[in-house]
């Protein structure tokens, strides 16, 4: 036999019992979104490698790090590992920054990052997102903000926490970093190799690491004094204090979070993450922010953003697993011609139906039948020739037989309880 070539690592097959919760993700996200005037977008999965180094940003472990990079006719190009560049690219592209704003867009579908593999973390994974593009005030913020909190609810998602911060703009920012590194210094030997290196390029993201140790250090009071401390700008404090207001009218609790930075290099003022209590250490479903500066950085006109990603696989963990559909008939017949012509027949009319393509006996059909399906329609001998089929109703046992052309009415019974 030859040999069986496995799966990647890090990636995974969706499989049809699954598929239902995959279906169900995107369908409540298409009707969901919609309803907030979204508009959905699909991108190509590999992009310019330049488009993410500018886009996301080089002192970024995506960028870093994570990055599916190949070459192709001298090209550099990399699979997306994240979709606002490629949103962001396609706005300037197409020149929608002539709409009139806000521009709102959604998306779905694969993104490949090159990290350990484990529970809740995967190379190839799938994101749903939003932007919104064009409009700087916090109402905007508060919306998608909103959006996301509502989407989670319409998938039956409520054991949720709403964590918000405020990362200035790069002006209060610079002020921040200075003193984050000057309390940070003294400590430098006892920070993790990637908080020494990240110490020059982007202090902020120190605040997001993981290591205990690191923790240990930020935790000290001298430092949480100045974390905590309110270093924003009056401009900035006004947005945040507005953004709170709109979270509190619309009832979406929340909480501050001033060590949330976020792991990307272009959000600016408003991060937010929402996370759930019950998905173990990858508990972060959706993360998102504001990025303001991201449009004119890839070449576009000044275009305030902001826009969120969750995660599809952390949301299917949370979700119940769907019911496999049922068809509505299987035909049991000796004769497969009449079989396909009557299941056709049932077909057009809107019916989902499969019959036995391979001559099995007829117990056997019957017994296929009960798995997949809710109704056993036979078609014997004596019915062909009556004109009649029997049903069988599979959860009740209860057979009938009628004539043919009462068959539809029968199903659509079926279908519509
Ligand atoms: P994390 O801190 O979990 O690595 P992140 O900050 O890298 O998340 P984003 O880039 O903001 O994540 O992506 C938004 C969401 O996408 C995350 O909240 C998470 O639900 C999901 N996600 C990110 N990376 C992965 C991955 N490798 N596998 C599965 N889901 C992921
Ligand atoms: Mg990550």
């Amino acid at each position: 036999m030859a040999k069986i070539i496995n799966v990647i690592k890090g990636t995974k097959d969706i499989l049809p019992q699954d598929i239902g919760q995959w279906h169900n993700l995107e369908q409540k996200a298409l009707e969901i979104f919609t309803r907030y005037g979204y508009q959905e977008i699909r991108t190509p999965i590999f992009e310019a490698t330049e488009l993410f180094a500018r886009g996301v940003g080089d002192t970024t472990d995506i960028v870093n790090k994570e990055m599916y990079t190949f070459e192709k006719s001298d090209r550099s190009l990399t699979l997306r590992p994240e979709n606002t560049a490629g949103v962001v690219r396609s706005y300037i592209e197409n020149g929608m920054s002539r709409l009139s704003p806000p521009v709102k867009l959604w998306y779905k579908g694969p993104m490949f990052r090159y990290e350990r593999p484990q529970a809740g973390r995967q190379r190839q994974f799938h994101q749903v997102g939003v932007e919104l593009f064009g409009v700087k005030q916090p109402a905007a913020d508060a919306e998608v903000i909103l959006l996301a909190v509502n989407y989670l609810n319409a998938l039956g998602l409520n054991d949720l926490e709403v964590e918000i911060n405020s990362l200035g703009c790069p002006e209060c920012r610079e002020e921040y970093k200075k003193k984050i590194k000057e309390v940070l210094k003294p400590e430098f030997d006892n920070l993790c190799e990637d908080c020494q290196n990240r110490y020059e390029k982007n202090p902020l993201r120190l605040l997001d690491c993981k290591v205990e140790s690191c923790k240990a250090i930020f935790a000290k009071p001298e430092i949480q004094k100045v974390i905590q401390s309110d270093f924003i700008c009056e401009e900035c404090a006004q947005h945040f204090d507005e953004l709170k207001k709109y979270l509190d009218k619309m009832n979406v609790k929340y909480v501050v979070n001033k060590l949330l930075v976020r792991g990307l290099d272009y959000y600016n003022r408003t991060v937010f993450e929402i996370k759930s209590n019950n998905l173990g250490s990858q508990n972060a479903v959706c993360g998102g922010g504001r990025y303001d500066s991201l449009v004119r950085n890839l070449g576009g006109d000044d275009t305030p953003a902001v826009g969120w990603a969750m995660g599809m696989e952390r949301l299917n963990a949370l979700l119940p697993k769907c019911e496999q559909q049922r068809l509505d008939a299987y035909i049991v017949s000796n004769s497969s011609i009449d079989a396909m012509q009557l299941a056709e027949e049932l077909r057009t009319q809107g019916f989902d139906v499969e019959f036995d393509l391979s001559n099995k006996k007829f117990t056997k059909q019957l017994e296929k039948a009960s798995k997949v399906a809710k109704y056993a329609v036979i078609l014997g001998e004596d019915e062909i020739e009556k004109g009649q089929v029997s049903v069988k109703n599979l959860d009740t046992s209860v057979q009938e037989t009628i004539d043919r052309k009462d068959l539809r009415s029968k199903l659509e019974n079926v279908k519509n309880s």
